[in-house]
């Protein structure tokens, strides 16, 4: 893996992070592809959105269809036939997600898997070791996300069980794929802190925020962005986890964040709610019944240049899958395209200019 800064922008960077199956821009947005599968979309209409790379989830993969299979095909690229780079998650927000039926241990995590009713325990040994089966580019190390609201105490032992892990998953690579270390501290400043600083004595390949958009304050987690962010390796890729709305992603650039993931845009296309250069729109309202406009008349998707809002919100009203593919093409693509306007703006120096006219469009949003 190579990382390069090729502009800044205050904190703001844009780089070029090399990885085994390709280049990525950054500030890049990882589309989701939870179980190897960016949900409707096939390969040609992923690559169409202009994503350059995607996250999948160990844990998951793991469960279904089990590494047997993946081993089968020398690596999740293989099996579902994508030749450009996948992050891989190491399961370890899953013990956040499923709290009730896991059981924390010293050295792992005790499940009752969802899919079968088996016990299972999963190790940092274990997390790593699947994703170097799945062959991801990117690595995360196994980590405990810390619930919100959690007391101080509680949030500096899952810190601390958060830091031994990441111990155990750099010993445990004894592969060329790059291994990427998570700060957890839940929402105290110097717990972060204390995270970050022996995560950097560990040494990785890049840095992650984790535990946020848990449930927490827009305000809370802007917080711990601005502190945390620029404080993370400068010469390292930083990643931002589960963010997020334009807003919330805008303000972490501007924090020096280069990588996001976030189920947003293509769960809220799947539910009807579209983002468009003037705001979201929600396709079941019943004003776009007739609507003969695309989605975005400011937008080259392949959704908005050949169909109108009224027609969507018709396969919608009809229980139609094609409504959900053609409305998680536009959204995908929207935020990809955003995130290259993003990167045109640190290039010219103005990502403050970027930053107003978006704060006007999504103010009345709620965002
Ligand atoms: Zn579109």
């Amino acid at each position: 893996m190579k990382f390069e800064i090729t502009n800044e922008n205050n904190n703001a960077r844009n780089g070029k992070l090399s990885l085994e199956h390709g280049n990525v821009d950054t500030p890049s947005f990882m589309t989701i592809g939870t179980y190897g599968s960016v949900k409707t979309l096939d390969l040609n209409d992923i690559t169409n959105t202009g994503s350059q790379i995607i996250l999948c989830n160990a844990f998951h993969l793991l469960l279904r269809p089990g590494l047997e299979i993946i081993e089968k095909f020398d690596g999740l690229h293989n099996f579902m036939n994508w030749s450009k780079p996948i992050l891989t998650d190491s399961g370890g927000y899953q013990v956040f997600s499923l709290a009730k039926i896991n059981k924390l241990k010293n050295d792992g995590v005790e499940f009752i898997s969802p899919v079968d009713g088996n016990k299972i325990l999963i190790t940092p040994e274990k997390s790593i070791e699947t994703q170097i089966i799945l062959g991801s580019d990117i690595m995360m190390c196994f980590d405990d996300c810390t619930p919100y609201p959690s007391n101080r105490d509680d949030t500096q032992s899952s810190m601390e069980l958060s830091i031994r892990w990441a111990e155990l998953s750099k010993k445990a690579n004894r592969s060329a794929q790059p291994l990427f270390g998570i700060v957890q501290g839940g929402m105290f400043p110097d717990l972060r802190e204390k995270s970050l600083s022996e995560l950097t004595n560990i040494d990785f390949d890049g840095y992650a925020i984790g535990g946020l958009s848990v449930g927490e304050p827009k305000e809370v987690r802007n917080e711990i962005v601005s502190h945390i962010g620029p404080n993370l390796p400068i010469d390292k890729p930083r990643y931002l986890m589960g963010v997020g709305k334009p807003l919330d992603i805008i303000h972490a650039v501007r924090n020096g964040i280069d990588l996001f993931d976030c189920v947003i845009p293509t769960r809220n296309a799947r539910n009807g709610q579209l983002f468009t250069h003037h705001g979201i729109i929600r396709i079941r309202n019943n004003q776009y019944i007739d609507d003969k406009k695309p989605i975005d008349s400011e937008c080259r998707c392949y959704t908005c240049l050949n169909y109108s809002r009224a027609y969507i919100r018709h396969l919608d009203r009809c229980n139609d899958i094609l409504a959900a593919r053609l409305m998680t093409i536009h959204n995908v693509y929207f935020y990809q395209d955003f995130m290259n306007t993003i990167r045109e703006y640190i290039k010219i120096n103005k990502l403050d200019d970027y930053i107003e006219l978006l704060e006007n469009i999504y103010s009345y949003e709620g965002d």
